[in-house]
């Protein structure tokens, strides 16, 4: 049984509560003190001890907890995760019924009224992101839910928040018949490998699905392509599947190699044809600078920060500094495809970067596409923060 905390909001931020931020914050609240436990529920309310909302602590990177209802009356119960997983569901029919992609969201946090919690549907088997101890602490009516509303082969989960400061390295397996990984998931016609149980990250992100179906089929026919930050290569096997001349794909991880040689022969794709470093990308730029080598087509998908032995890289920072790396290995008429996932800057900031980048390259160029988060990586307009997905195509 779970107990509910009440806590007095400062009054200077009331209002953007009322206006339906969900996320609590500790900078936001008089007696955070009393916040102990996670999973323990707490009861908003402002100094005269009006109702704002409810939710529960979880110590996150950001923020201590999420609003789950504005309705005093709402009890957080089994009820309550039934009806939130159910509408998910809902929202994403659609996907259940194409036959082509078999790997999406189902679940996304706030998005859907539950900060802190992430769902994704790979061929039948589903995986559950717990994002803080808090969270955690709901887990059997997560469970029970999925149990009531949906057919599986398996649930997995990975918790991603630390236990007395360790991240725990375990399977993941929940419940269902354990899966032999990896399994090939499809997307739009291409096949992906994906592990549920090791590591914190699967083998794609789900998030830039649009991105690889337009770069297959508009962007790669002819085309040398570099794909800078490349994990498992996926955007390389789009333009690869799309009929790219070439593609090098180049990322400073060890796993990176055998991991992106998979994906290659998954889809049938002779990956000796292909080029795959293993190297800090901005020492891949400065080689290929050296060597006035050029790309018709150069992808960038940083992370929002990095640390490698040379370079600390914050996306906030130093996208400037790679674009204009960039556009001296882009070919004239070429096209830059700039990623980011950071949630620290919009895309109207993001813009800012691109056109700053080219007038100090004294270069100009047309925007040709944007991309965001698509439709089953649900946000809310309350929580921009949440939106965090940025990808313009430029033309140079
Ligand atoms: N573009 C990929 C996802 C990139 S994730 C996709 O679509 O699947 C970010 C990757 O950047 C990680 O694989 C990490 O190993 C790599 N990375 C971080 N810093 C790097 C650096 N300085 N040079 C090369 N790779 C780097």
């Amino acid at each position: 049984m779970t107990t509910e905390v009440s806590v007095k909001v400062k009054s200077t931020f009331i209002s953007k509560f009322n206006k339906g931020y969900p996320l609590i914050f500790k900078e936001a609240l008089i007696n955070v003190n009393d916040l102990q436990v996670e999973g323990d529920l707490v009861k908003l309310v402002d100094e005269k001890n009006r109702f704002i909302g409810k939710g529960y602590y979880g110590k996150q990177n950001k923020g201590i907890g999420w609003i789950l209802t504005r309705n005093e009356n709402d009890q957080i119960n089994q009820i309550f995760f039934d009806k939130k997983l159910a509408a998910a569901l809902n929202h994403r029919q659609q996907f259940y019924h194409d036959t082509e992609t078999t790997a999406f969201r189902v679940f996304n946090g706030e998005g859907d009224g539950i900060g802190g919690l992430t769902i994704d549907y790979f061929d039948g088997y589903y995986l559950i992101n717990w994002y803080s101890k808090g969270i955690y602490q709901f887990k059997e009516y997560v469970i029970e839910s999925l149990n009531k509303l949906v057919e599986y082969k398996a649930i997995y989960q990975k918790k991603r928040f630390a236990i007395d400061g360790k991240y725990i390295e375990e399977d993941g397996f929940v419940i269902g018949e354990r899966g032999q990984f990896p399994i090939i998931i499809k997307e739009n016609g291409i096949n992906f490998f994906i592990y549920l149980d090791e590591g914190a990250m699967v083998g794609i992100f789900l998030d830039q699905r649009e991105v690889r179906k337009i770069i297959k089929e508009k962007y790669a026919q002819g085309k040398t392509v570099l794909n800078a930050f490349s994990y498992t290569g996926a955007f390389s096997v789009a333009a690869a599947l799309g009929g790219a001349l070439k593609t090098t794909s180049v990322d400073l991880a060890n796993r990176s190699l055998g991991k992106t040689i998979e994906q290659f022969s998954v889809n049938g794709i002779d990956y000796e044809e292909q080029d795959i470093i293993v190297e800090d990308v901005f020492h891949y730029f400065k080689y290929a600078i050296k060597k006035e080598q050029k790309f018709d087509m150069v992808i960038l998908d940083p992370p929002s920060f990095a640390r490698s032995k040379k370079y600390t890289f914050s996306a906030a920072k130093d996208y400037k500094y790679l674009l204009k790396e960039a556009i001296k290995i882009t070919e004239d008429n070429g096209v830059i495809v700039a990623s980011t996932n950071a949630s620290t800057f919009d895309m109207n900031q993001f813009k800012g970067f691109i056109a700053t980048a080219f007038k100090e390259m004294n270069r100009t160029y047309k925007s040709l596409e944007e991309f965001s988060l698509p439709k089953d990586f649900k946000t809310m307009k309350e929580f921009r923060e949440g939106d965090y997905l940025k990808v313009v195509f430029i033309k140079i």
